[in-house]
């Protein structure tokens, strides 16, 4: 069954449709690649996942069970960890202290400094990464903040994880580690929804691949009918050799 299903999502900015009625169904321990073209809706359809905008009609599903998405709160607490291409953490606080920001209140309490780092430390670990939970987040690599953000969202027991084209600022073998763990996520049963403009990429990562067009979805490719010139083809609405006429 279906982690996720976003049925028939319609969002207005003033008179304009950026999502006209989009679908988006997504399985556990898949790696769910999301392509369109420049403003078809991609983030607009991930912001509504992660409660940051609402939807002005639809439904989202998880496990089943009808969620009203009313803000980033309910968003993580379903299960939902959205990272935007833009680094979103406090620089002059601790990696520890970024894992457990905003986590105090749904504990009922703080949480003592050295039980922070323990746990911290221990979810740090578990992605192989190489820096301490007490390292100071603005003297980390962009790369290394973004395997804070994925250590968040573990900490936070996320079950979704949305990546706004993060390879964006990495470099290859930067990639290739994001890459890895990824993979190694994947396996662990997580739901990855992947929005990148990259085919390469998508082809190595890639268990299933859900296409927007103008704000309306075109349709999806499992990993075994993957093929680069539908996929453009149902980006761009005709066919590639259209392209060179
Ligand atoms: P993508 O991520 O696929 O490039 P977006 O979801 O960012 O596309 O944008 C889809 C469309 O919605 C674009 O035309 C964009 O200009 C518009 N849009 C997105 N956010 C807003 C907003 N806050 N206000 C008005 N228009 C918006
Ligand atoms: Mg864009
Ligand atoms: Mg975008």
């Amino acid at each position: 069954t279906p982690l996720l299903e976003m049925r028939k999502i319609t969002r207005r900015f003033g008179n304009f449709y950026a999502l006209k009625g989009v679908d988006l169904t997504v399985y556990p321990g898949e790696v769910h690649a999301l392509m369109g073209e420049n403003g078809a809706g991609k983030s607009t359809l991930m912001k509504i996942l992660a409660g940051a905008y609402s939807a002005s009609s639809g439904e989202i599903l998880i496990d089943g069970k009808a969620y009203t998405l009313k803000g980033p709160k309910e968003a993580l607490a379903a299960g939902i960890t959205l990272i935007y291409q833009e680094i979103n953490l406090a620089p002059n606080l601790t990696v520890a202290e970024n894992i457990f920001l905003g986590s105090e209140i749904t504990r009922g309490g703080m949480v003592k400094r050295r039980q922070m780092a323990d746990e911290a430390q221990q979810v740090i670990d578990r992605l192989g990464a190489q820096f301490s939970a007490n390292d100071l987040v603005n003297r980390l690599s962009i790369a290394e903040q973004q395997q804070v953000e994925i250590a968040r969202a573990l900490h936070r027991n996320s079950r979704i994880l949305v990546m706004d084209e993060p390879t964006a600022a990495l470099s290859n073998r930067e990639t290739e580690q994001l890459f890895a763990l990824i993979k190694r996520l994947r396996g662990e049963g997580m739901a990855i929804i992947y929005i990148s403009h990259r085919m390469a990429e998508v082809y190595e990562l890639s268990d299933r691949v859900s296409v927007l067009r103008d704000g309306e979805y075109v349709g999806s490719l499992t990993r075994e009918n993957l093929n680069a010139s539908e996929l453009v083809r149902m980006m761009v609405g005709r066919p590639l050799s259209d392209l060179f006429n």
